[in-house]
């Protein structure tokens, strides 16, 4: 733990320009001194991020773990309305073989961790994934807003209906097995946020980044838009921004801190400095 303590105390010197009274700081004084910064209060609010890199350790590849392929297809080929009205089956085939693979998966500790964090932070404390999957919910988190939608649901492809969204763990492989909505008929299609789709929540998400002290974003590239933009936006509202993941994401200069690793090794211990 002091290592972990004395290896951020080192990245935190860089970024807060304090080397001078950090120089005068022996390893434990130095320990404590970023112990103490990162301590949570009453007063802070915290606002995390996830993407597909925190998922990775428990078996479910990011799209660039997959070369950013299926079949063949690109994913951005596979997941849009436009695939879906030309080919359903091919987009049912697309997330039927990834319903099976979600079925099989179990949460990592970075999974683990945040639901701690939300235990201890209670209202203070919000979670926006851009993953489909449920770890966050299997490893006890209450509150995640899923805002590209959730795997295991699916709703009718009709913008006009107002069908709600329903859990829907099924398999389609051919035109015959898609099933169609049982108020207007149309074909029944998954419960994703496709590109060219807009997420889900937005208005409650930038609400809650309005009010956050520390955003904390884990495992997201940095490059799917709108949630790459969410670290400037906590910025810009004087929130302290830090990232966990094995690469420097595409929006690294937004963020006070990046600390390089894996999520499920990381979180663990960054989670216990938090709540100190
Ligand atoms: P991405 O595939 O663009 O990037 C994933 C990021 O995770 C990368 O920066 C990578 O360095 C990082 N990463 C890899 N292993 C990690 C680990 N062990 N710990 C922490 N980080 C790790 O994913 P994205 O930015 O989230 O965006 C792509 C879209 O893909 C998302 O919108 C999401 O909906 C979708 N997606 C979801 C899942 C899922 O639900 N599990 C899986 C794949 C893709």
């Amino acid at each position: 733990m002091l290592d972990l303590l004395l290896h951020r105390a080192q990245v935190a010197t860089k970024l807060f320009s304090i080397s001078k009274w950090l120089g005068m700081c022996n390893r434990a004084q130095l320990a404590h001194k970023y112990f103490t910064m990162n301590r949570l209060n009453k007063h802070d609010r915290v606002f995390v991020l996830t993407g597909a890199g925190v998922s990775a350790e428990s078996g479910l590849p990011t799209f660039r773990g997959m070369n950013g392929l299926w079949r063949g297809y690109r994913v951005e080929d596979v997941a849009t309305p436009e695939a879906f009205s030309a080919d359903p089956v091919l987009v049912w085939q697309f997330y039927s073989e990834r319903r099976q693979r979600h079925q099989t998966v179990v949460p990592n500790p970075a999974h683990y961790a945040l639901a701690e964090l939300e235990r201890k932070l209670g209202d203070g404390f919000f979670l926006c994934t851009q993953n489909v999957d449920s770890l966050h919910e299997q490893a006890g988190s209450r509150r995640v807003l899923h805002m590209h939608g959730r795997i295991m649901q699916s709703r009718c492809s009709s913008p006009a209906c107002t069908a709600a969204p329903f859990d829907d763990g099924n398999s389609y492989r051919t035109r015959e097995e898609i099933p169609r909505c049982v108020a207007c008929g149309a074909l029944i299609r998954p419960h994703i946020c496709w590109f060219g789709e807009v997420p889900f929540e937005m208005d409650l998400v930038l609400h809650q980044l309005g009010e956050a002290t520390l955003v904390l974003v884990v495992g997201s590239s940095g490059v799917v838009e709108p949630a790459a933009s969410f670290v400037r936006i906590a910025r810009r509202g004087g929130a302290r921004t830090v990232y966990v993941g094995p690469e420097v994401p595409a929006n690294h200069g937004y963020f006070d801190e990046v600390l390089e690793g894996k999520a499920g090794e990381m979180l663990p211990s960054f989670v216990k400095l938090l709540l100190g």
